[in-house]
């Protein structure tokens, strides 16, 4: 860490800091400038958090040179992580990007079928569908619960896929594990740590979604809090962030984040055109972007019928444009990525 000290701190304010450090086992070193005093402080961030030490007097700026999330971050764990599924699936690395597809919300099963047959044929790997919705409206459609993962799980077996769907309340989680292969964690819950502590206590890999104000460091460190508790298996999801202009898109997909945190971080990252744009037409670009950056994966709405769906219709591709969408990924991959 390297602490700068006020303009006009006295000598003694800089040597409360240098005695805090130094008595709890920090190797520092000091340097009077003309106008600022520098710490330059080496040792363990856990006992002494850069939050402890901008309360002393005097002190200006704390500087972070290591980042604080320790167990997500490439520096500790060069390797990528890749996380494997019973059916032989695996996310992550360099293995080729997984599809994750299906309605926003779990509505009537012959829908969710047809959208899971689609998203078999097309070479998909997971059906998602929420169960439990986090909608900004209480009077808009809360999801339908139990039954809807009853739905989800039996449409993934009939067509041979994995199973994705939100916990938003750890007192479902072990319920929910009897029906999905991985948990998702929403973007409005992605600071929720009692909630990111349970599902880090669970067996289930983990899509964890960026909040629509998190910056890359929040939420690197909110898997961080995961990984921590225990669970290894975190996928990172880019969903867009909220910024000035929801004009003529929902979000602002940040696709420079995939790069970043494939820099920052060894754990897998896929992007999530329909909640980043907010638009049908926009997934297909944004999918390609996506993956052109390194994407592992991407998670599309799909619906039998957007323009009746009892949510996000507008960002669903109904199937014919999905199957469209998909060839021309695939012709992507082949052509650029060089991924059959
Ligand atoms: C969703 O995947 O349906 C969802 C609610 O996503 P987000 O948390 O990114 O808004
Ligand atoms: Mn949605």
């Amino acid at each position: 860490m390297i602490i700068i000290m006020e303009q006009g701190a006295t000598e003694a304010q800089a040597q409360k800091v240098l005695d805090f450090l130094q008595s709890h086992g920090f190797d520092v070193r000091y340097k009077k400038g003309e106008i600022y005093t520098v710490i330059d402080a080496i040792g363990d961030k856990t006992t002494v958090t850069p939050d402890r030490l901008s309360a002393l007097d005097g002190v200006k700026e704390v500087k972070i040179i290591r980042e604080p999330f320790r167990l997500a971050s490439r520096d500790r764990n060069p390797e990528d992580t890749v996380i494997e599924f019973s059916n032989g699936v695996k996310v992550g690395g360099k293995n080729k990007p997984v599809m994750i597809v299906g309605p926003c919300s779990v509505e009537d099963y012959d829908g969710l079928l047809q959208v899971a047959q689609a998203a078999k044929e097309m070479g998909c790997e997971f059906l998602r569908g929420g169960a439990f919705k986090p909608r900004t409206s209480p009077y808009d459609f809360q999801g339908y619960g139990e039954k809807a993962l009853q739905y989800l799980r039996q449409a993934a077996d009939e067509t041979g896929l994995l199973t994705v769907s939100e916990v938003m309340d750890a007192s479902d989680l072990d319920m929910m594990c009897d029906y999905v292969d991985v948990l998702q964690v929403g973007a409005r819950n992605v600071q929720n740590f009692k909630l990111l502590h349970a599902v880090g206590k669970s067996n289930k890999p983990v899509i964890l979604k960026r909040g629509l104000s998190s910056t890359i460091r929040e939420f690197l460190l909110a898997a961080e809090h995961i990984l921590y508790n225990g669970n290894p298996n975190v996928i990172l999801c880019e969903r867009g962030i909220r910024s000035f202009d929801n004009a003529f898109t929902r979000n602002v997909m940040d696709i420079a984040s995939i790069p970043v945190i494939k820099k920052l971080s060894h754990l897998p990252i896929i992007v999530d055109p329909s909640h980043g744009t907010g638009q049908r037409y926009l997934i297909e670009p944004m999918a390609k972007a996506g993956l052109i950056v390194g994407a592992n994966g991407i998670m599309m709405e799909v619906h039998h019928d957007p323009e009746n769906a009892l949510s996000d219709g507008k960002q669903s591709l109904p199937i014919p444009m999905f199957k469209e969408v998909m060839k021309n990924i695939y012709e992507l991959e082949n052509k650029c990525l060089g991924q059959e």
